[in-house]
C-alpha cells in the first residue's frame, strides 16, 4: 500500500488520504453554502446549470511529492469552480 509523507513526518496511506479529501471537499461546499446560501464558481460566480467542482490550488500530486500531504485535505487549498474554470485551471483547455 502506498503511503505519503506529511510536513510533520507522519505518513498516510492512499486510502486514508482519499477519505480525508472527500471530507475536505464536502466541508468546503458546506462552508460556502452556509455563508452564501448557495454554491457557485469562485471564478465567475455561475451557480446553476453547471457542474460545480472542487479544485486543489496545489495539486494532490504536488502535495504528495513535496511531502506536504496534509495540504491535500486542507480546506484552504480547495477552490470551488465550474467545470469550465476547473479545466482552464488544470490547463485542459
Ligand atoms: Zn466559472
Amino acid at each position: 500500500m502506498n503511503s505519503y509523507r506529511c510536513s510533520d513526518g507522519s505518513r498516510l496511506k492512499q486510502s486514508v488520504i482519499e477519505r480525508l479529501i472527500t471530507k475536505a471537499k464536502a466541508q468546503k461546499v458546506r462552508e460556502q453554502f452556509e455563508e452564501h446560501q448557495y454554491n457557485f464558481c469562485e471564478q465567475c460566480g455561475v451557480s446553476s446549470g453547471t457542474y460545480i467542482d472542487c479544485s486543489h490550488d496545489i495539486s494532490v500530486k504536488e502535495c504528495k511529492e513535496s511531502g506536504r500531504t496534509e495540504l491535500c485535505f486542507d480546506v484552504e487549498n480547495i477552490t470551488i469552480l465550474c467545470r469550465k474554470h476547473h479545466q482552464i485551471k488544470d490547463k485542459l483547455i
